[in-house]
């Protein structure tokens, strides 16, 4: 009997009943709620959530025209910063955490600079602090990338509120989704007003909420055991016989970041699905402390929160691999075995090449730790649906990949 396919990371399944119009309450009212914060803004991405947020501290710093982002991070960051009109610098990692490394953002952050940008990658936190304290010293603003880390918690208290701003992403893998859909949140209320000002302007696009309800409709459909094969395995192995491995990540982005509102009937299905997020997230975190530590004891080095007080979420498991040729072998091996196995991202930003007309300046900075881990990080998927035996036969393969490097 063939294997179900396992998605690439632990997102939240629709059930039918998320789908009946009605009785959800508002959407940003019960996030806002969830999240412990008085109020949140809802956007149509989160990419375009960060274009909001980059365009209200353009408003507050109008001389300001840098944005500082890990080497390692989503392509759709370099492309909303562009889109913004601003010059994106790109900050190298340290080696011992998965961290803008603070001796080289502190070099980076001048007079120039707007915004600095920790990122919490894969649902592990990231220092703000340290952020922050390079971007005060400039007079700059700090917002907290989110994207993937819905639920993560630092001090007991939300991630994307020690910045100025934080923003979430709803896309279809990041957790809780509405296909797409971005979620905006600051702690000062002079900076909301400035948030609300900055997506005012936007207008419901009737044909962009047609497209994406029905998007969300398949995933409803399809993000079940049964339906990955033909939504995602598929896909992914045609992308990997091509050898296209920035494809097969789902790395490959269009220029033009769409703006407009997210529709009523998406909300209310995130609304319904979100009574259901924090159980599994418990569910999601237990599976992944089991798992950490069998893959620990193989020998294998998994990335943890590397601040104190820190509760990330666990889309997936990262590991750290001992070598580029370590970490291809398995994804040739495996990749397309519907195991879970993924990248984060294929590469630093300068070595896609398909962003080099976004990155400018960008192009000249130091990258070189980013890049030992962005060609050693593999993600392990933390699906329920990747089941023990399954695992169990994962680990031990990974442990004789690491055995033999
Ligand atoms: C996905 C992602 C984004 C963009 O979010 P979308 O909702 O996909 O537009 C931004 N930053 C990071 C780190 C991401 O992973």
């Amino acid at each position: 009997m063939r294997q179900p396919t396992v998605p690439p990371t632990a997102g939240l399944p629709l059930q039918l009943g998320d789908l009946w119009p009605s009785g959800a309450g508002s959407l940003a009212a019960q996030l806002a709620a969830w999240l412990g914060v008085e109020e949140v803004q809802l956007e149509c991405s989160g990419t375009s959530a960060l274009m909001v947020a980059l365009r209200s501290l353009q408003v507050l710093s109008p001389g300001r025209s840098e944005v500082v982002a890990p080497a390692y991070t989503c392509p759709l960051v370099a492309l909303a910063i562009a889109q913004c009109g601003l010059q994106l610098r790109l900050c190298d990692l340290r080696a011992d955490a998965l961290d803008m490394d603070p001796v080289c953002l502190q070099r980076l952050c001048s007079d120039r600079t707007l915004a600095v940008l920790p990122t919490h990658l894969c649902g592990r936190v990231a220092d703000v602090d340290a952020a922050l304290q390079c971007a005060r010293a400039v007079g700059a603003y700090v917002i907290e990338d989110a994207a993937q880390a819905l639920g993560a918690r630092s001090d007991a208290a939300s991630v994307g509120l020690k910045g100025d701003i934080g923003f979430f992403s709803l896309a279809v893998g990041k957790g809780l989704s509405t296909f797409e859909g971005g979620v905006l949140m600051a702690r000062e209320p002079s900076m909301r007003a400035a948030l609300h000002a900055a997506g005012a302007a936007t207008r419901l696009s009737p044909w962009w909420e047609l497209r994406r309800s029905i998007e969300l409709l398949g995933y409803a459909m399809l993000y079940r055991p049964s339906g990955l094969r033909m939504a995602y395995g598929k896909p992914l192995q045609k992308s990997l016989s091509r050898g296209d491995w920035v494809e097969a990540a789902g790395d490959d982005f269009d220029d033009l970041i769409p703006q407009h509102r997210l529709g009523r009937w998406r909300q209310s299905v995130g609304a319904k699905a979100l009574r259901r997020l924090a159980a599994f997230q418990q569910q999601t975190s237990t599976q992944a402390g089991l798992r950490i530590a069998r893959l620990q004891a193989c020998g294998l080095e998994v990335v943890q929160d590397a601040v104190p007080g820190a509760q990330g979420v666990w889309p997936v498991i990262l590991l750290r691999m001992p070598s580029q040729q370590a970490r291809d072998a398995v994804l040739r091996a495996h990749w397309g075995s519907g195991w879970g196995l993924s990248l984060p991202f294929v590469h630093v930003l300068p070595d896609y090449g398909r962003y080099d007309h976004v990155l400018g300046a960008a192009r000249g900075d130091t990258v070189g730790q980013a890049r030992d881990w962005a060609q050693r990080l593999l993600a392990i998927s933390n699906s329920p649906w990747l089941d023990e035996a399954r695992f169990v036969e994962l680990a031990g393969h990974l442990r004789s990949v690491v055995q033999h490097a």
